[in-house]
């Protein structure tokens, strides 16, 4: 009754082009649980209706309406999260930015692009690409992952060690809130303001509780010029992470850094060690050999073996082979998951270990690879690649003993990925005490509970 009320609506204002017609591809979204429900005829979820606005405005009039008719909604951008985030409950109508995609001002002396968030990110990195500038930002996701997503997802890509995440790219947003009101995070774009409270971070990672992001300024470089990319082996996992956190501490951050532990390297490269991948970039020559000079020093010191640049062009040509890679792990009898974990130096070797213990010791003990590639100068994320007989119950045993171990070891239990349906419930010890904060930002803003919900307990 409620929907169809709605609908003659926002037909009756908006036109019935605001209605997608195949609405298959929003039936799921990469949660691998979720596509593995999916090919075991399990998965049933499907969203009554998907809409498409084509500006903030009618965001805006989609979501008051919902809200007279107390609908819920699902904001939607490319569909890639792998949690479930985005992927349709509750009888909530899902509303996708696809329709938004467009580029809308490119200012060379701010050094700043403002987009519509429903733009996907291998779209603009082009379009930039081929005016000399660069967000360097590419997840795995680069050619599904839209703008407004990785912000609420607080998304990170394979150069953050170098040149940050999602945050720090993000200067302004534009936002549709529960109530329809359209706001900016600041009035004025500056590089930054002390002017309260910096509420951009309100929404980024905010996974659409809070409001809808229809609008993004980000700031934009130069593509460096020089880059030297390499490969080495290392003597153990956790000296390739001291070897990292030592080249950090001199002043010698790399712009991305990739450390694969023993069994990812075998499986993924043949070597039996594990594989660090290391690329530094510069606009000018001579600096570049100064830092790369400096780094060798550092890593053979560290008994590191150079290997050439081979391993890393390899993972760099195949990096968006996904597709393949699971078609593989399917043919094997196998499913999969990843899960991304962070903490400090101090604690990564016994979150590494523990996490690996843990899964051993899972009935039918999983296959698990790990690597390291987001670093800080505080810590880095871990990262796991787990496969296992296509069972839900056993995906739920391995989920389950990997975050009792995380926690106990001192990590945060996502780095990238987010809550979704997947770790809604570790939400009261990770964060923990602060969800009071969070429901309560959520109450004050949507009394309703109009919009997805997920990180919200
Ligand atoms: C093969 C593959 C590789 C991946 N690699 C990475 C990686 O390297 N790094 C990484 O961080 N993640 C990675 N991911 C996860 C995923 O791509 C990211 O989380 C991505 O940021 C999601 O963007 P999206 O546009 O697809 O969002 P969606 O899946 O559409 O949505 C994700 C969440 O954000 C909300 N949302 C979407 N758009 C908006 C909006 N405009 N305003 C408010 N809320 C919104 C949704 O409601 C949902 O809660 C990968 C996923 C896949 C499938």
């Amino acid at each position: 009754m409620g929907l169809e009320g709605f609908l003659r609506d926002i037909i009756g204002s908006l036109g019935d082009d605001i209605i997608i017609a195949d609405i298959d591809k929003y039936s799921r979204d990469w949660w691998p649980l979720a596509m593995l429900l999916d090919k075991l005829n399990a998965w049933t979820a499907k969203p009554p209706v998907v809409l498409a606005p084509r500006s903030a405005s009618e965001v805006s009039y989609i979501v008051r309406k919902a809200g007279e008719y107390s609908l819920c909604i699902i904001p939607h951008g490319g569909g890639s999260s792998v949690t479930g985030a985005s992927a349709p409950r509750d009888d909530c109508i899902i509303l996708t930015l696809s329709r938004m995609n467009k580029i809308l001002d490119f200012n060379i002396d701010d050094l700043t692009v403002t987009v519509e968030a429903g733009v996907i990110l291998s779209e603009l990195e082009d379009w930039l690409n081929s005016r000399g500038y660069t967000i360097r930002h590419v997840p795995q996701s680069f050619h599904l992952a839209s703008i407004g997503g990785c912000i609420a997802t607080l998304c990170s890509g394979q150069y953050s060690t170098g040149y940050g995440s999602i945050e720090d790219i993000t200067v302004n947003l534009e936002v549709v809130l529960p109530s329809g009101d359209i706001i900016w995070t600041r009035s004025i774009t500056a590089p930054r303001s002390s002017m309260g409270p910096d509420l951009k971070y309100l929404f980024i990672g905010s996974e659409g509780a809070y409001g809808i992001v229809t609008k993004a300024i980000l700031r934009v470089l130069p593509i460096p010029r020089y880059r030297v990319e390499a490969s080495f082996e290392v003597p153990s996992f956790e000296r390739g992470l001291s070897i990292i956190r030592e080249l950090i501490t001199r002043g010698l951050t790399p712009a991305l850094a990739r450390l694969s532990d023993d069994i990812e390297s075998t499986i993924r490269f043949g070597r039996e060690k594990p594989v660090l991948l290391i690329l530094y970039e510069s606009n000018y020559l001579d600096i570049l050999d100064v830092l790369w000079g400096k780094a060798m020093e550092i890593i053979e010191a560290n008994s590191g073996e150079y290997i050439g640049e081979e391993l890393y062009k390899k993972w760099l040509s195949s990096r968006f082979n996904y597709e393949d890679d699971i078609r593989l792990i399917d043919s094997m009898d196998l499913w999969f998951e990843t899960l991304d974990v962070a903490a400090t130096w101090s604690k990564l070797p016994q979150v590494y270990r523990n996490i690996r213990k843990a899964l051993d010791e899972v009935r039918e003990k999983p296959i698990v690879m790990t690597h390291a590639s987001h670093f800080y100068i505080t810590g880095a994320t871990l990262y796991y690649t787990i496969l296992y007989r296509k069972d839900p119950e056993l995906y739920w045993n391995i989920v389950e003993a990997f975050m009792k171990a995380a926690l106990e070891s001192g990590a945060t239990l996502s780095h990238h990925h987010g809550v979704g349906l997947l770790r809604r419930k570790w939400l009261k010890v990770d964060p923990g005490q602060s969800t009071v904060i969070l429901n309560s930002i959520k109450k004050a803003l949507d009394p309703k509970n109009i919009l997805n919900s997920n990180i919200i307990t």
